[in-house]
């Protein structure tokens, strides 16, 4: 459950310019624009998670479907569980999602605050998730969910003038590329907060769980291990994105990546 509200909070991380697109409102509106990459990588805090809607419900947009019968143009929608959002690909600057809520779920932090919203399909399925986690006797903690667009831009501003571009742009998100701008991704750990959003997490037995299970619940580890030429971000233990249940069994099942689940050109390195 959850109360409908509308914020966002958090930060990221990139690596390195490159050209990048808004996502439009349909698959074709993706416009060559300046931009580069950035992920999400919180000093301290946090990060979080996205989601988007359901890849077949979207009514009158271009199909664009790939020869694997997935719908392409739930990538380019900004309003899709299905959206992709990486280093390339960006939100429409004026993109605010609509029906953010408050997880009824653990946080490292008391406040009801923009970073503990995500939208509501997301929300419920991380309910459920944190409630079958607790079966399992793992006890997770939400550590950054929802972060405007603006409070991307502040944080990425912040970084600009303590560091410089170049370098902030190498471990914080350029505004608008960062997935918890789109409601549906969320920093996870374990409920005593140790090792939030830190390569320490890793390995750890709620990094584990996660790993094994949160496709059941329509989310995946978004920042896969060896999948680093490909999403652009290192391994992300922390990072969870839900995408719905259907997706995300066919990402666990095939090991692969949101980029490759489109046949997306890889945002960094080889293909
Ligand atoms: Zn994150």
């Amino acid at each position: 459950m959850a109360i409908v509200v509308m914020a966002g909070c958090g930060k990221e991380d990139s690596a390195k310019p490159s050209n990048s697109y808004v996502i439009g409102t349909n698959a074709d509106q993706s416009n060559n624009s300046e931009g580069k990459g950035a992920h999400e990588e919180e000093p301290k805090g946090g990060s979080g998670q996205s989601s988007g809607q359901d890849a077949e419900h979207n009514g009158d947009q271009p199909s664009g479907e790939s020869s694997n019968g997935v719908d392409k143009a739930a990538a380019a929608d900004p309003d899709s569980i299905a959206v992709l959002i990486n280093k390339e690909l960006a939100l429409p600057e004026d993109y605010e999602p609509s029906d953010l809520v408050y997880p009824d779920v653990r946080f490292t932090f008391k406040e009801k605050i923009e970073k503990r919203m995500m939208r509501s399909e997301a929300a419920k399925a991380l309910e459920e998730m944190f409630a079958g986690a607790e079966e399992d006797g793992i006890y997770l903690a939400g550590v950054s969910a929802y972060r405007s667009h603006s409070t991307q831009r502040s944080l990425f501003n912040r970084y600009v003038d303590r560091d410089g571009e170049e370098k902030a742009k190498t471990y914080s998100a350029v505004p608008g590329h960062s997935e918890h701008e789109t409601g549906l991704a969320i920093d996870v750990s374990g409920s005593d907060g140790k090792c939030a959003v830190e390569d320490c997490f890793g390995g750890t037995k709620e990094a584990e769980w996660l790993a094994q299970h949160s496709a059941e619940y329509g989310f995946i580890i978004r920042y896969p291990e060896g999948k680093e030429s490909i999403t652009g971000y290192k391994y992300e233990p922390w990072h969870l994105r839900y995408v719905g249940k259907e997706i995300a069994a066919d990402i666990f099942a095939r090991g692969i990546t949101l980029e490759e689940y489109y046949d997306a050109v890889p945002v960094s390195g080889t293909p």
